[in-house]
Order: C-alpha cells, then sequence, then structure tokens
C-alpha cells in the first residue's frame, strides 16, 4: 500500500487536507494521527472492518480491545451507557489523556472492543485530533500506532519506521507532549480502578473520587493464566531487542554500576541529563532531570526506540519512583524490561 505523508501545523489553513484525511476514514481506511499521548492509528470504530484492519496493520491480538476517540465528552452518550462518575472525570480531565472503560452501547462493533461487553472512550486534546474527529462524525477507534511489541510513537518518524506502507495516511503533528499512552480507569460500583496509568495520576484521579484502587497489574507481573481486568496487561508491549534492566538504589551506587559494566560489555543508558557527564564509554540517552518526571515521560519511547537502534548488548534505566507520573514511567518500564530490576 502507497502511504501517504502529510504535515499539519495549522488546522485552519489545512482544513483541506484534514478533510481528506476524513473522508479516507469514512471510507473504511486507516489513518494515523497525532495526540498529546502518542500517536494513534486510526479507524472507523463503528465499521467491523476498520478494527479487522488495524489489528493486521499492527500485528496486534484482536482480543486486545481497542480505545474509542470522541470530540466531546458527551458524544460517548451514542456508543456507551455513561453515569454521574464519568461526567464528574469529564468535567475535570477531558479533552486530555484519560480513558474511561464503560458498559458499550451496540453501535460499537465486538471487533472493535476486543469482544467485551465495555468499551474505551478518550477525548483527545491535541487540536489536530479533535478536528479530525469533529469532521468524520464518527468516533476514530485507536490503538498506538506501532507494531506490536515496539515503543509507542511519539513522532512522525517514529510512527513511519512501523507504518510505512500499512496504512493510507500518516498525519505528522509534531512530537506528542505527553509521549505516554492515557490514564485508563474502569469505572467500579464503589469508585475508581486504574488500569494504566499516564498523564493524569492517581493524585488527580483522587480530586475526583475518593476510592481509587490501582490494579494489581499496573506493578506486578500478572501470574501465569490470572485473567486481567484489562487484555492489554498480559502483552509485554515494549520490548527492545537488547535486555533492558531497571537499577534500584542510590543515584552514586547506580552510576559505579554503571561505569562497572562499561568496562565488560556495550552498554547503552537512559540517564539523567546531570548524569551526562559522569559517565563514560557508554552511549547516553539523557531523557531529562531527576525530578523532571514529566521531560522523562516525553522522552521515554523515543528513547528506548533509540537505544535499541544502537548495537550495545544490554541497555540500563534507573527504577522510577511509583508516584505521581513516576506511577505511569514505571509502568512502562518494568514491562519493557520484563520485570528485571537489579539492587545495586
Ligand atoms: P493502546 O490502544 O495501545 O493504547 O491500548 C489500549 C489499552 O486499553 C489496551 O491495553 C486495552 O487492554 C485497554 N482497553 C481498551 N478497551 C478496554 C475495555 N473495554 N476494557 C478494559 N481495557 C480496555
Ligand atoms: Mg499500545
Amino acid at each position: 500500500m502507497n502511504t501517504e505523508h502529510i504535515k499539519i501545523t495549522d488546522i485552519v489553513a489545512e482544513e483541506n487536507d484534514l478533510a481528506r484525511a476524513a473522508s479516507i476514514l469514512r471510507e473504511g481506511g486507516l489513518v494515523v494521527f497525532p495526540t498529546e499521548t502518542v500517536y494513534g492509528l486510526g479507524g472507523d470504530a463503528t465499521r467491523d472492518e476498520a478494527a479487522k484492519k488495524i489489528y493486521a496493520a499492527k500485528g496486534r491480538p484482536s482480543d486486545n480491545p481497542l480505545i474509542i476517540h470522541i470530540a466531546n465528552p458527551a458524544d460517548a452518550e451514542a456508543y456507551a451507557v455513561t453515569n454521574e462518575l464519568y461526567y464528574r472525570l469529564a468535567k475535570a480531565f477531558m479533552p486530555g489523556p484519560l480513558t474511561v472503560i464503560l458498559p458499550r452501547k451496540e453501535t460499537i462493533p465486538t471487533s472493535t472492543t476486543g469482544g467485551l461487553d465495555s468499551v474505551a472512550v478518550r477525548c483527545p486534546a491535541h487540536p489536530v485530533a479533535h478536528k479530525l474527529i469533529e469532521l468524520c462524525g464518527f468516533p476514530i477507534a485507536a490503538p498506538s500506532a506501532n507494531l506490536s511489541g515496539k515503543p509507542s510513537p511519539t513522532s512522525a518518524a517514529h510512527v513511519a519506521q512501523d507504518m510505512d506502507g500499512r496504512v493510507d495516511m500518516i498525519i505528522d503533528g509534531g512530537e506528542s507532549e505527553i509521549g505516554l499512552e492515557s490514564t485508563i480507569v474502569k469505572i467500579a460500583d464503589d469508585g475508581l480502578i486504574l488500569l494504566r496509568p499516564g498523564g493524569i495520576t492517581c493524585d488527580a484521579l483522587s480530586l475526583v473520587c475518593d476510592n481509587v484502587t490501582v490494579a494489581d497489574a499496573v506493578l506486578h507481573q500478572l501470574a501465569e493464566n490470572e485473567r486481567p481486568l484489562s487484555p492489554g496487561m498480559k502483552y509485554r508491549h515494549y520490548a527492545p531487542t537488547a535486555p533492558l534492566v531497571l537499577l534500584s538504589g542510590n543515584d552514586a551506587d547506580v552510576l559505579a554500576y554503571i561505569q562497572q559494566e562499561t568496562a565488560a560489555r556495550k552498554c547503552a543508558v537512559l540517564c539523567y541529563n546531570e548524569e551526562f557527564d559522569a559517565l563514560n564509554n557508554c552511549i547516553l540517552f539523557p531523557i531529562g532531570q531527576k525530578n523532571d518526571l514529566a521531560s522523562q515521560a516525553h522522552k521515554l519511547f523515543a528513547a528506548l526506540r533509540d537505544a535499541d537502534g544502537t548495537d550495545a548488548e544490554i541497555i540500563y534505566a534507573h527504577l522510577p519512583p511509583q508516584s505521581g507520573l513516576g506511577l505511569a514511567l514505571y509502568n512502562r518500564l518494568i514491562r519493557a524490561a520484563a520485570h528485571t530490576i537489579k539492587k545495586v
């Protein structure tokens, strides 16, 4: 398939290009578009064939459901059974990096929801995403626009590495601001269950709902045959070719350990900016200051992709804290590392 590449910097001046993207989606085609979390691989969420094409383009197992993207929180009414807590979350966090799982209405086929009776709903804040959904007039089903098993793409160049020739169009809208996928919550009888941490933190959710619990699989490896609350939890997701090892310990000990390891083999390191000068003879990917979790989130996936593109035999990163935005970094990194943590 020939993939058309377009760049949108001004949604008013370039509305014709976006209208063309919408018509591709209307005809059942696939369009990759930018969002504030990561790039999304979009298809018409109300059409069976579009969901099937998305799974094929990604090489994703078809029991891993897709998030549907809507232009305005109230549009969820047509596709899901909403409730009072949904609207409280919407008022606080939409548009933005929050996905809410709700009971599905018949307007969304089970091929989009991986066979489930629930549907994941998100209202993205990125102006290109918002305008595209508005022009379509139907929700866009979109998983991250990477091949299954690769890090989610946060730039059009990374999308092209995975999706060129597999989709009808790729829209370049610049780097994804947040850089990690949306926070996913499920509304339970007595509160919220956090299924995937992201840009909306537990502390922020707690301002809207007193009872927020973190699903086990966010922090721990699922036991064999354990059924996750969210199908995506059972997949490894991002897998660098070289093993990724997370180092836990005080910063000086971590640095000393890496320095000792570089004598034995070629190492790539996702380091803090302030460590750059102290580390020698290894391939460095500074992802932000130690206390700048937003920068670390923004740069994480690009750094993992780039580290994977080197000839390093092993990749090291700091084990992030489990609080605030750190929880989202922790969750992505422990999965990319297949839970390999080394205490130094
Ligand atoms: P991605 O599209 O790559 O951001 O991944 C979407 C994530 O949302 C996957 O991990 C899914 O398991 C999860 N998800 C989507 N729909 C549902 C649902 N109805 N119930 C639970 N989890 C869902
Ligand atoms: Mg994904």
